[in-house]
């Protein structure tokens, strides 16, 4: 059936799905009901609507008209520290643990060593002109603790050193286990892998 087939390549982009979940996904959808198939297809086309990436940090919120995010036009927090991650969950995280007053800057995706494919995705050029333009000090990297990650960061920090030497920057303490993802640590690991910072 085309519409099976389509959905299921539709499903096969999300990320750590494959075409083996994504017909899965499609076997649960045909057997739940249309109530729930409506359901879920109204609400993707209204979270579309309602959250857009915020101008600076580019993390998506319902941003009612403006062009910064909720987390961004607070005056309240600290403009002098960044911390980048690679996208808006591992954001919720450390922000449950309560640890972090400062900013963010949501990359969208790791460099790879072997293949430059992701570099499209990774919004490098943005994190540098936010740097220059910005008050930040201090630059802390949030990225998963795997080789992609503090390649990253590595490849990154090369470029910030050229453009603004008097940026210092930190990684999140390594309490992380290696190869753990920000969006799976708990907000007590957060909590120390942030004070432990270096
Ligand atoms: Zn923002």
């Amino acid at each position: 059936m085309r519409q099976v087939n389509e959905l299921t390549d539709l499903i096969a982009h999300f990320p750590g799905i494959g075409p083996r979940q994504a017909r899965r996904v499609v076997q649960f959808l045909l057997s739940s009901g249309s109530a729930f198939r409506e359901k879920l297809a109204r609400l993707i086309i209204e979270v579309g609507q309602s959250a857009s990436p915020c101008a600076i940090c580019w993390r998506f919120d319902d941003l009612r008209g403006n062009k910064i995010c909720s987390i961004c036009s607070n005056e309240s927090r600290d403009r002098d520290l960044l911390m980048v991650v690679e996208k808006d969950i591992d954001i919720e995280g450390i922000e449950s643990s309560g640890a972090y007053r400062g900013l963010y800057f949501v990359l969208g995706g790791l460099m790879t060593m072997t293949e430059r494919k992701s570099a499209r995705i990774v919004r490098t050029r943005e994190l540098i002109t936010h740097i220059q333009n910005n008050e930040t000090s201090e630059v802390i990297w949030a990225l998963s603790t795997t080789p992609e990650g503090d390649y990253t960061a590595r490849e990154i920090m090369k470029e910030i050193n050229t453009v603004k030497p008097n940026v210092t920057t930190t990684l999140l303490g390594r309490g992380l286990s290696v190869g753990a993802e920000i969006e799976y640590a708990d907000s007590e690991t957060l909590r120390s892998a942030l004070k432990n910072r270096a």
